[in-house]
C-alpha cells in the first residue's frame, strides 16, 4: 500500500505560486469570517501564514459571529469591487440564518478563488473556465501527482456537497472517469464503493469507509477532516483497516489538506494575473 502524502506536492505548488505572484502586482486575498469556531479560525490563520510565505497579501475581514447576512453580503460585494483585491473567500461556518451559497453569489466569479459562487459551479459543470473549489481541485492534483489513471476508470465519490462532492464529480467526469456519487440516502454504500477503482470519501463521518467498502488495489482519497476529542483530526476512512486492502491511500492530516491551501493561493495568484 502506498501512502499518498500531500506535503511534497503542496510545497511544489507553493514554490510555483511564489514565482507567479512575483510576476505582476502583489496578489491580495480577502477572507471574510463571521464565526468564533476555533477550528475555522485556525484554518484562516494557516491560510494567512501560507499566503505570506509565497508573497501574497491576505486580509482577514472578521465580522464577528453575530454578523447579519446582509452585512456579510455587502462586504463580499465591496471586496469584489475593490481593484486591489484579487481573491475573495467566505469562510464557513456562518451565523444561523446565513446561507453560504446565497451569500457567495456576491463574489465576482473572477475573484472566486474557492469556487463558492454558484456561477462558478455552473461554469465548471458546463466545461467553461472557472475556479474550482480548492478542495475538489486538490483531489485531482493529488491523483495527477501520483499519476493515477482516470480515463475510463470507475470513480466513486462519497458526498454531494457543493463545495466538495459535486464539483469533484464534474472534475472527474471531465477527465473521462465513470463517476458515481453517493450520499446519506445511498442504500448499501459498501456495494457501491466496492465498484470503485478510485474512491473519494468526503462525507465528514469518521471511519465511514472500512475495509469492507474497498476492493483490493483501489486508490482511496480521504477528504474528511473530523476533529477528535483529544484535539486531533481523523478522516472518513478507517486508515489502518483500509491500508490492508487499498492500493494507495491519503493520510489525514497531511493528505488533501495541505494541497487545498496551496491551491487556494495558486488560484489567487492566477486571479491577480487575469487579463
Ligand atoms: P457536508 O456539506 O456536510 O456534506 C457531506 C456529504 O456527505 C453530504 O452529501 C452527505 O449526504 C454525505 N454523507 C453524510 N453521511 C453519509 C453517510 N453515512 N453515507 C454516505 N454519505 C454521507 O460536508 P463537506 O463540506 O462536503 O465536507 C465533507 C468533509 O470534508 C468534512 O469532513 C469536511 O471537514 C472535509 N473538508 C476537508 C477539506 C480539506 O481541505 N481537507 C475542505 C473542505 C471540507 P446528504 O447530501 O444526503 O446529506
Amino acid at each position: 500500500m502506498k501512502t499518498l502524502t500531500g506535503k511534497e506536492l503542496a510545497a511544489a505548488i507553493r514554490a510555483q505560486t511564489e514565482t507567479e505572484a512575483a510576476a505582476g502586482p502583489q496578489p491580495r486575498l480577502a477572507v471574510v469570517v463571521a464565526t468564533d469556531d476555533e477550528a475555522s479560525l485556525w484554518y484562516v490563520r494557516s491560510i494567512a501564514k501560507a499566503a505570506a510565505g509565497v508573497g501574497i497579501a491576505c486580509d482577514v475581514v472578521d465580522l464577528g459571529p453575530e454578523a447579519a447576512p446582509e452585512r456579510i453580503g455587502e462586504t463580499l460585494a465591496k471586496l469584489s469591487g475593490d481593484a486591489n483585491v484579487h481573491g475573495v473567500m467566505l469562510q464557513t461556518p456562518l451565523p444561523a440564518g446565513a446561507s453560504a451559497q446565497q451569500l457567495a453569489a456576491a463574489i465576482d466569479p473572477r475573484k472566486d478563488v474557492d469556487g463558492a459562487n454558484p456561477l462558478s459551479l455552473g461554469r465548471l459543470a458546463a466545461g467553461l473556465p472557472a475556479f474550482a473549489p480548492a478542495t475538489a481541485a486538490a483531489v485531482l492534483a493529488l491523483l495527477d501527482h501520483y499519476e493515477v489513471e482516470l480515463e475510463g476508470r470507475r470513480a466513486v465519490v462519497v458526498g454531494r456537497s457543493t463545495v466538495v462532492g459535486k464539483p469533484l464529480a464534474h472534475l472527474l467526469l471531465d477527465r473521462h472517469a465513470t463517476v458515481t456519487v453517493c450520499h446519506s440516502r445511498t442504500r448499501d454504500l459498501a456495494s457501491v464503493t466496492s465498484t470503485a477503482e478510485v474512491l473519494v470519501a468526503a462525507a465528514g463521518r469518521p471511519a465511514l469507509i472500512g475495509a469492507g467498502h474497498v476492493t483490493p488495489g483501489t486508490v482511496v482519497i480521504d477528504v474528511g477532516t473530523n476533529p477528535t476529542d483529544d484535539g486531533g483530526l481523523v478522516g472518513d476512512v478507517d486508515f489502518d483497516a483500509v491500508a490492508e486492502v487499498a492500493g494507495a491511500l491519503t493520510p489525514v492530516p497531511g493528505g488533501v489538506g495541505p494541497v487545498t491551501t496551496a491551491l487556494l493561493l495558486r488560484h489567487t495568484a492566477r486571479a491577480a494575473n487575469l487579463p
